[in-house]
């Protein structure tokens, strides 16, 4: 996986993507929170569940149907979070399934239960860039853990950041030209009375 500190990242390219009103601050931290939260199988792990197994470490939490549960169910209490239901849903929904690809991105471990409850075949994306984090704290911190770090900020802040700027700058872009299509529109030169036309009028009704 990568490191808690780094899934987060997420939420930001959300934030910087679909704007501060339809992702206020609290949204951001629900976000944050429902992209490190799949990893809460790792409590199996420790009690002895076998990794490959349909509950194990990056087994169901991990699935984007359990993206798509848990933003049913947080979106019901949406107000909480002073944003619309729609909205609620989809961030989490993408925060919390962005999990699973992530992982599916390192260079270790099992592969990702993607089609988990119905398949618990493991998934690994064709191209996996990011240094896989060790699941315990005591092996992040005693492994080489300045190079996942560095490697989760190359290969997944970065790009994260990339892809909300320029989301967010396309949106401004769509807003701004939707509001130029509703404007009143300046009156043409045919219906302004040319200089010529106003003169002759003028020497007519003299
Ligand atoms: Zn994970």
């Amino acid at each position: 996986m990568p490191t808690a500190f780094s899934h987060p990242a997420v939420a930001l390219a959300l934030r910087l993507g679909a704007g501060a009103r339809a992702v206020p601050v609290r949204l951001v931290a629900l976000a944050a929170a429902c992209s490190v939260l799949p990893d809460v199988d790792a409590i199996g792990y420790w009690l002895g569940l076998p990794y490959g197994h349909y509950l194990g470490h990056r087994g169901l939490t991990h699935s984007p149907f359990f993206a798509l549960l848990l933003a049913g169910v947080v979106s019901r209490s949406a107000a909480r979070f002073r944003a619309s239901r729609r909205s609620v849903f989809v961030v989490v929904a993408l925060a919390t399934a962005s999990h699973g690809l992530l992982d599916a991105a390192t260079s270790g471990g099992l592969g990702i239960a993607l089609l988990s409850p119905f398949s618990n075949e493991r998934f690994f994306l064709p191209w996996r860039p990011i240094a896989v984090s060790p699941i315990s704290v005591i092996g992040f911190f005693q492994s080489r853990s300045l190079w996942v770090l560095a490697s989760e900020l190359v290969w997944v802040w970065l790009p994260m950041i990339a892809v909300g700027a320029v989301a967010g700058l396309l949106r401004r872009e769509w807003v701004l030209a939707a509001g130029r299509r509703r404007a009143p529109q300046e009156p043409s030169e045919r219906q302004t009375e040319p200089e010529s036309v106003r003169r002759r009028n003028y020497e007519e009704h003299r």
